[in-house]
């Protein structure tokens, strides 16, 4: 499946296909007022990206400003299979000449404070940004008190790779130093946090590595979760694929890891420590650090929103967007990111317009990988009910008992989705 307009194809919990958001976004009709209107967004990720171009696109006098401080963005979606040895960090990599020549302002600095009383933006610098509509799409940082013993500092010696680059890279590097026999442990923490999924297909991927280079290794996957998505799938692919090599104890075994040392390496969880050979130690998430900044961030730490405007619940004139906001039924995902900022700008047009903001229709299905040509997906539909998303009918997902042709294309769509959902934003 590819990418298409209105029912566009995403690899995870994709969430696209906004049918109002496209004719919303196609209306020719802008008022002055509108046309000298200035938006800023924060974050240049899934989300920030795809919404400053389609803001821009639907009015080239709008004045966009995208302020994101790194000048290469790295892609968390198919970081696994770096991890895994299966792919270059090349791929997962992005720059914003694309952007800036359509006609955004990018800045690349990070936004350091934000007024909402002036509408203000000001970046590391001191150069300050007015805005008549912020966006913030930060994606997420570490909720450190959430772990104790990890930090900053614990992450160079446990990775936790979950923000993909550099983490990335060194998660690749101790798997490969790692010798034959070990074991790899794999932390997992409750919802909600970016991409659900994302752990169990890292540990399935792990473990093809780990089949093929050391056999005699295992993965150990200690997770603050009884359930998770797509579980049958994925159980039934480690047995096919890896035999005893993945082994899981989860939320009422004991799994949830309630500290790490990282001066000896070891995870303690509720049923006794372990001292694994690689730990890769995912902690708990908040949105971007930002957003608290802004305000927009409650006591969750993450961001409520309105599911129309996707405009922030505590902070009015600030849109919240991505990981960062609390999504209801949509599950954190790049896909939602990507839809979300294309539903984002199209409700900014329309309010920047005196128009009534029209109720979006994301669509969309995900693609979990466990193996190099096996692959399953999960689709899905989300409206604004009440005052949240929520899933509707229509969903779908791979079936259990299936050849292996069917995962094999479902792995050539997700690649195809990668291409799709990196030049909407970036291409
Ligand atoms: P991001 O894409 O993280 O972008 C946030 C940006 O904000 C960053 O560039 C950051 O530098 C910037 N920023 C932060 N603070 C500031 C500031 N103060 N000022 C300016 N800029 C700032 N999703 C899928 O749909 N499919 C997948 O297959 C998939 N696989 C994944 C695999 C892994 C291992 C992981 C970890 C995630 C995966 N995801 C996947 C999830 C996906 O990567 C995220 O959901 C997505 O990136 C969220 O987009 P975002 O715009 O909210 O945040």
């Amino acid at each position: 499946m590819t990418l298409m307009t209105t029912r566009p194809v995403t690899r995870r919990n994709a969430v696209v296909g906004i049918a109002a958001a496209a004719a919303a976004l196609a209306r020719p009709s802008i008022s002055r007022a509108q046309s000298a209107a200035r938006v800023v967004v924060v974050g240049g990720g899934f989300g920030g990206a795809a919404c400053a171009r389609a803001l821009k696109r639907t009015n080239a006098a709008l004045q966009v400003t995208l302020i994101e401080p790194n000048k290469i963005f790295t892609a968390c979606p198919f970081s696994n299979e770096v991890i895994a040895g299966l792919r270059g960090i090349e791929l997962q990599q992005f720059g914003y000449d694309r952007l800036a020549a359509e006609g955004i302002a990018v800045i690349h600095q990070a936004a350091a404070k934000i007024d909402a009383q002036q509408r203000t933006v000001a970046v590391a610098d001191g150069t300050s940004f007015p805005y008549n509509r912020l966006v913030l799409s930060p994606g997420i940082d570490f909720h450190f008190e959430g772990l104790p013993g990890y930090d900053e500092a614990a992450s160079e010696k446990m990775p936790h790779a979950w923000k993909a680059g550099a983490q990335t890279l060194l998660l690749r590097k101790q798997l490969e130093a790692m010798e034959d026999g070990g074991l790899v442990a794999i932390a997992i923490p409750a919802n909600p946090s970016r991409c659900p999924p994302a752990p169990y297909e890292r540990a399935s991927l792990i473990a093809h590595y780990l089949k093929a280079k050391k056999p005699r290794s295992k993965v150990l996957i200690l997770d603050a979760k009884d359930n998770f998505t797509q579980q049958r799938l994925f159980e039934q692919a480690w047995k096919e694929l890896y035999g005893e090599m993945i082994e899981r104890v989860a939320l009422s075994q004991g799994g949830r890891v309630t500290s790490v040392d990282p001066s000896t390496g070891t995870i303690v969880t509720e049923f006794g420590n372990y001292s694994p050979e690689v730990a890769n130690v995912i902690p708990p998430q908040r949105a971007g650090r930002i957003a608290e900044i802004a305000g927009a961030a409650d006591a969750t730490g993450w961001c409520p929103i309105d599911a129309v405007t996707l405009e922030s619940k505590l902070a009015p004139g600030i849109h919240v967007i991505g990981d960062a906001c609390l999504g209801g039924g949509i599950p954190k995902s790049a896909s939602a990111a990507s839809a979300q900022g294309k539903a984002c700008a199209a409700a900014i047009v329309n309010l920047l317009a005196g128009r009534a903001p029209e109720s979006p229709r994301l669509t969309g299905v995900c693609y979990n990988t466990v193996a190099p040509a096996y692959s399953f997906s999960l689709a899905g539909n989300y409206q604004p009910k009440g005052e949240i998303y929520a899933e509707v009918e229509g969903g779908t997902t791979s079936p259990i008992d299936a050849p292996r042709e069917l995962r094999a294309r479902e792995a050539a769509d997700a690649e195809r989705w990668y291409q799709t959902i990196t030049a909407d934003s970036f291409g």
